[in-house]
């Protein structure tokens, strides 16, 4: 059995026990609003954003990016659930700084296996056969992170499905001192119209 298997297991059963009356929380978020942020292990929003169990809508993957699945759950957290304010927060030391989608690409086509990172960037050390199935994705790297702050808040104030109303700030999370840093260019192009 696995170690981390009996780790979560054990958790679980630890959080449980004191689970009080969460029971009867509903499912539209209480507080009304949304966070989009990257699966980064060193990011925890209910942390850094001050989240309770059913406060807010926390969306993430790698890089926090507004990515065509990110708009689906956006679009199901106002239209369903009630949220009225959205954040979209990446986060400095980013590991989708530090890749292309070309090298990216030519990893995987070598190996499935992790790859290893060093000075002089990625060098992939599995055996193959890799796949060369990852040309037909984009994996939504970040060359600026202030660019890339904005152009997700942009594409997501410009969808058609998301309501002018809605206002969409940008934020960097700095991982050296848990500071939430404003990007004023993407707090300004996600402004709601009134
Ligand atoms: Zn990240």
């Amino acid at each position: 059995m696995s170690q981390i298997l009996d780790e979560v297991l054990a958790a679980n059963a630890h959080y449980q026990a004191s689970f009080g009356d969460k029971g009867s929380l509903a499912a539209p978020p209480a507080r009304h609003f949304a966070i989009l942020t990257c699966m980064d292990a060193r990011l925890d929003p209910a942390k850094y954003a001050g989240l309770a169990e059913g406060d807010a809508h926390v969306i993430r993957n790698a890089g926090g990016r507004a990515s065509d699945d990110a708009i689906r759950s956006l679009v199901i957290s106002y239209k369903l659930l009630g949220t009225k304010e959205w954040f979209v927060i990446h986060h400095t030391d980013c590991g989708m700084q530090s890749f292309t989608d070309a090298i990216l690409r030519d990893l995987l086509a070598q190996s499935l296996e992790t790859a290893v990172v060093d000075a002089d960037g990625w060098h992939d050390v599995g055996q193959g056969p890799g796949s060369t199935e990852a040309n037909y994705l984009s994996f939504l790297p970040i060359k600026d992170l202030v660019s890339s702050v904005v152009e997700d808040v942009q594409r997501i104030r410009r969808h058609p499905l998301v309501p002018a109303t809605i206002p969409v700030y940008g934020y960097i999370y700095d991982v050296k001192s848990g500071q939430l840093l404003e990007v004023p260019t993407a707090t300004a192009a996600g402004r709601a119209a009134n």
